[in-house]
């Protein structure tokens, strides 16, 4: 049931270059996961520079924060593991604190590793939340427990990242074992351009296309919003054919010719 949620980094298919604007939050994320991997030398000063254990990405809906997660993981070639509220309750009904447990075993295991916990204000929310049920909070203390365990017996072989629309639910506790927090924005104009070439670099454009109008049309939209836009725009040729051959095939049952090729036996009428 665990391994389900581990992605080897070969096959998690997102990495920085898949990811349009957000130069900032990509050159910090480099700078505190991968290079203290590359260049440990660099880190082993004193204090201060120590890899770091817990990273947050916050911000809106759909502005890349799970892709930011998966290319952290790809680029540095660790696991990628998923979890979140959703996946404990449909699959771990009950069983939290085994499935957490589990979770950080394995991710030792496996290391070097991401543990991507989605959505933490639900699974990580504040502790004095009033009828908190008594297995979320035993929940809550294994993955703490866990976690601070890592940073002795794991050094810089184990990541957490976590992600949350809202910051300001999270458990004072959590806070202070995520000490870098990333905020991860909703794109401006010359970002959402930056976001649709990147969504669009692998499909052929009609002529005359400016992403330049687009992105000054779409204020307010995500990364999300724009693939969607998107994917909508290149669903329109698909219903132009549809709707031509429609027309096509009206005109020859009107006239009382064979159908089109296209349409073949007669049940298709
Ligand atoms: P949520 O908070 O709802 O979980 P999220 O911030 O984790 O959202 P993602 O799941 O990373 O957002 O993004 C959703 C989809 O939107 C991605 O799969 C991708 O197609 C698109 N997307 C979002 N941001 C970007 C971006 N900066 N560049 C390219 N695509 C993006």
């Amino acid at each position: 049931r665990l391994l389900a949620d581990v992605i080897p980094p070969n096959d998690i298919g997102v990495t920085f270059d898949d990811i349009g604007a957000l130069e900032n939050v990509k050159e910090t994320l480099k700078e505190l996961v991968m290079l203290p991997l590359q260049r440990p030398e660099l880190f082993c000063k004193g204090q201060l520079t120590k890899p770091c254990k817990g990273i947050l990405l916050f911000g809106p809906p759909g502005t890349g924060k799970t892709m930011l997660a998966k290319a952290v993981a790809t680029e540095a070639g660790a696991n990628f593991i998923n979890i979140s509220m959703s996946s404990i309750t449909s699959k771990w009904f009950g069983e939290g604190e085994k499935y957490v447990k589990a979770v950080f075993t394995l991710a030792s295991k496996i290391a070097p590793s991401v543990i991507f916990v989605d959505e933490v204000d639900s699974m990580l929310g504040r502790r004095e939340n009033p009828g908190e049920h008594e297995a979320m909070r035993k929940m809550k203390n294994e993955f703490m427990v866990n976690w601070d365990g890592l940073r002795t017996k794991d050094k810089e072989r184990v990541l957490v990242l976590a992600a949350t629309n809202r910051p300001f639910d999270l458990d004072e506790a959590v806070i202070r074992r995520l000490p870098r927090r990333l905020m991860v924005n909703l794109p401006d104009a010359s970002n959402r351009e930056k976001i649709l070439r990147v969504i669009l670099s692998k499909e052929e454009l009609a002529p005359g296309v400016d992403l330049e109008v687009f992105a000054n049309m779409t204020d307010g939209y995500s990364g999300s919003d724009l693939k969607n836009l998107c994917v909508t725009a290149a669903h329109c040729p698909i219903r132009e054919i549809l709707e031509k051959e429609k027309k096509e095939k009206n005109l020859a049952i009107a006239e009382g010719r064979p159908l089109p090729t296209l349409y073949g036996s007669e049940d298709v009428r």
